[in-house]
């Protein structure tokens, strides 16, 4: 998923058998309020193959120890499954360096990161941080924090009404003064992928820093931050199939290098004496503490189950089910869809006239589909649509063409209960 113009031609989705995919994902063999269970909340987080449940497990059963540190067998193992995860990572991301890969809590960690460590040090009250109305709250408060500690300036890019970036507005925005460009590559409340090269290219001819969240973008397509070209990359892998309380931030090691510590602590050192500290080699400079071992082996699993299905695949057959259910959604009448750009990730979001978000959702779960029903965390995208929340479904690899028929029942009953 490097951009929507010049992406790559989709391989036909034939190409993945989702019901051997489902198998793998234990969780969805339930029942919920007497339903299969249709999970349609992958947006917030995905369910786990179980692949990566035994991966944690068996890290847990026989190798768990502290990494980095001991000198017997068990950390050398559970060193090696960590270190072997951040390899993973790198291929995963295409990063030229296995430095640049550091392992953080989630993306909110490594957005806060960036600003903190590289930004904060290096702006003043003429500068300017650019973000877009697409937003999610992660990628808008780091970077107000920054203002206010700093006393430059949040500038942000307007969007049209299908949910595409205003790109005259963001041009125009652009100066000598713009130091970073911190910008979704996908939506979590639009869905919209944006034309994140043109945007990268753009902030890069005036100076400036681009901070790209990955957050909605890794899971769902190929990611190459050297075609790219970005500074900053970050995504959580508990949206992509993997633990929470795990993330990565990739770095171009050049800036990495820039960056202050965010946090100190063990790890984080090569020296410490009470005049002076020194720090250690990317990326330890960046993690402090014992980290989150067995989040970056399921991680690591993680990637590994959908790097062997193929990212292509798995965009091109979750795109496929978006059309079905934008289709199916826009056939219902009286249901606006709130973000329909022409490039999309699998987010559909959509208010029913008359009927308040939250009562479609629960309503839905009746039927034993999952959605969201929110301000997903975006309330100034909300603002800018003039709704207080919209319902949202959101796709994974494992979401069929039966799922949506299922949300679709669902929301017929909606209509039936409210039209009475
Ligand atoms: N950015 C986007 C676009 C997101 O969708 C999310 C999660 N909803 C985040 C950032 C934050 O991710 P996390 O809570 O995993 O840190």
């Amino acid at each position: 998923m490097s951009q929507a113009p010049d992406a790559a031609p989709r391989p036909t989705a034939n190409m993945f058998d989702v019901e051997a995919v489902r198998a793998e994902f234990p969780i969805l063999a339930q029942e919920v309020n007497g339903r299969p269970l249709v999970y349609l909340d992958n947006g917030a987080t995905s369910q786990k193959p179980r692949r990566v449940i035994d991966a944690i497990r068996r890290y847990y059963e026989s190798d768990n120890a502290n990494v980095h540190r001991g000198l017997h067998a068990l950390s050398g193992r559970a060193t090696d499954a960590f270190e072997g995860a951040r390899d993973t990572v790198r291929a995963f991301l295409n990063a030229a360096d296995r430095r640049e890969i550091v392992f953080v809590r989630g993306a909110t960690e490594g957005l806060n990161l960036v600003a903190q460590g590289w930004v904060r040090p290096r702006l003043g009250p003429d500068d300017e941080i650019v973000v877009t109305t697409m937003e999610h709250h992660s990628n808008i408060v780091p970077w107000q924090l920054v203002c206010r500690q700093t006393g430059a300036r949040l500038r942000v890019v307007p969007i049209h009404d299908d949910g595409t970036l205003d790109m005259e507005a963001f041009a125009g925005l652009l100066n000598e003064r713009t130091k970073v460009v911190a910008v979704a590559h996908v939506s979590n409340a639009l869905g919209t992928i944006n034309p994140v090269r043109e945007i990268i290219a753009m902030a890069h001819d005036v100076g400036a820093v681009t901070v790209l969240d990955g957050a909605q973008a890794a899971p769902h397509g190929a990611v190459d931050v050297q075609a790219l070209d970005c500074d900053f990359y970050v995504f959580s892998s508990h949206k992509c199939y993997g633990p929470s309380g795990m993330g990565v931030l990739w770095g171009r090691a050049e800036r990495l290098d820039e960056a202050e510590p965010y946090q100190g602590g063990g790890d984080m050192i090569r020296t410490v004496s009470f005049e002076e500290s020194t720090w250690n080699d990317l990326p330890y400079k960046f993690e402090a503490g014992t980290p989150n071992i067995a989040g970056a082996i399921g991680l690591g699993a993680a990637i590994e189950f959908v790097t062997a299905l193929g990212m292509d695949a798995i965009a091109a057959y979750e795109h496929e089910v978006l059309e079905y259910a934008t289709e199916a959604l826009g056939e219902m009448g009286g249901i606006r869809i709130i973000g329909t750009a022409p490039e999309k990730a699998g987010i559909v979001s959509f208010v029913v006239d008359g009927v308040h978000p939250h009562d479609v959702g629960t309503i839905a779960d009746q039927n034993g589909v999952a959605i969201r029903a929110g301000h997903h965390c975006a309330m100034p995208l909300m603002r800018r649509y003039r709704v207080p929340a919209t319902s949202r479904a959101s796709l994974a690899l494992y979401n069929t063409r039966a799922d949506i028929d299922a949300l679709v029942a669902g929301l017929h009953k909606v209509k039936e209960i409210f039209d009475r």
